[in-house]
């Protein structure tokens, strides 16, 4: 009850654009840390009659050019850049840095530590609101994220296991779509997608929202999650994530979720 008397309240900050977006956040502890220190680096489990234990993921990490490197950047505690993925984009898309300077962007919300789904994902909508072309709509998305992460998501008319996220209408909103996430530690536990209007729910638009809910914030490059806003919509390149959305979901994975950015 109080969480969701929160999410209407802090609704009212909720800009007109193809995304607002609100986060509420549970209690995050994580240490910080530059270029050492952390967890150490998870290592194979000797064979053994025991089960493996869950890998326990660093907490730090270091920039490096993986065009110099063989190795995946999501087997080292490094983040790698390339392309559009600089440390400024990195610092927006993923840290919620603000700064975002496209025109008819949003913007985000300040510098703070990483989030991200730890777990499957439940996503729950209403079939008498929703028409089953909308609910194609729904599938592909749910499809393209889960193509990047290594948690299931379910889409359904009821719940299945995991952080639950509601699909609904809220036709009093500016923006064209809008999220709400709870997270604890870092780790993101439930919340909620809304449209404005059925015409406005686009494959973009809700693959964009979903883009939120996994953890990734607004950025100045193009890509599903760019600061365009409605701008994404003439554009199909950005309906799908792009290599550098790619590069830091799979970066972010390899991170303990409530990871800071290492430095100011
Ligand atoms: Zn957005």
């Amino acid at each position: 009850m109080s969480r969701y008397a929160a999410l209407v309240v802090v609704a009212t900050a909720l800009v007109a654009n193809a995304c607002g977006g609100t986060e509420i956040t549970g209690p995050s502890s994580i240490g910080i840390g530059f270029t050492t220190g952390g967890a150490p680096r998870p290592t194979p489990a000797p064979p053994s009659p025991t089960p493996t234990p869950t890998p326990t993921l660093p907490s730090t990490f270091e920039f490096v050019n993986v065009d110099d490197l063989s190795l995946p950047s999501s087997l080292l505690p490094l983040w790698g850049l390339r392309g559009q993925n600089t440390v400024e984009i990195v610092k927006q898309m993923v840290f919620c840095n603000a700064g975002i300077t496209v025109p008819g962007s949003t913007e985000n919300g300040g510098l703070r530590s990483m989030r991200r789904v730890n777990g499957p994902i439940s996503v729950v909508y209403d079939p008498q609101v929703f028409d089953d072309a909308k609910v194609a709509v729904f599938a592909s998305g749910t499809r393209i994220l889960g193509d990047q992460i290594p948690f299931p998501i379910s889409l359904g008319t009821s719940p299945g296991a995991g952080a639950r996220v509601d699909l609904v209408m809220n036709p009093a909103m500016t923006s064209q779509g809008q999220w709400f996430g709870s997270f604890v530690a870092g780790v993101f536990t439930g919340g909620r997608i809304e449209f404005r209007e059925m015409a406005t729910v686009k494959d973009f638009v809700f693959r964009h929202e979903l883009g939120h809910v996994f953890g990734l914030c607004h950025h100045n490059e193009r890509g599903l999650m760019s600061g365009l806003g409605t701008g994404n919509s003439t554009n199909p390149a950005d309906h799908v994530f792009s290599l550098a959305e790619r590069d830091n979901i799979a970066a972010m994975l390899a991170l303990r979720p409530g990871t800071q950015y290492p430095g100011p």
